[in-house]
């Protein structure tokens, strides 16, 4: 069962350490998600990042 909670990037929300070792990187919830272990109680979790569109970029144009 997951826990969601709002929490802060970069910080374990469990025991509110900054010390995240993370791992891989991976597609989910509809954007982005970042892996991480606490070096400090060993929980794990995931960061999810939404996906914003800002602008296209032409780098070749035909
Ligand atoms: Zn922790």
């Amino acid at each position: 069962m997951n826990e969601y909670i709002d929490g802060f990037a970069g910080e374990c929300p469990v025991c509110h350490s900054n010390s995240l070792d993370y791992g891989h990187v991976k597609d989910c919830d509809g954007g982005v998600c970042y892996a991480w272990r606490c070096e400090d109680c060993g929980s794990t979790g995931e960061e999810v990042y939404e996906i914003n569109f800002i602008h296209q970029t032409v780098l070749t144009r035909w």
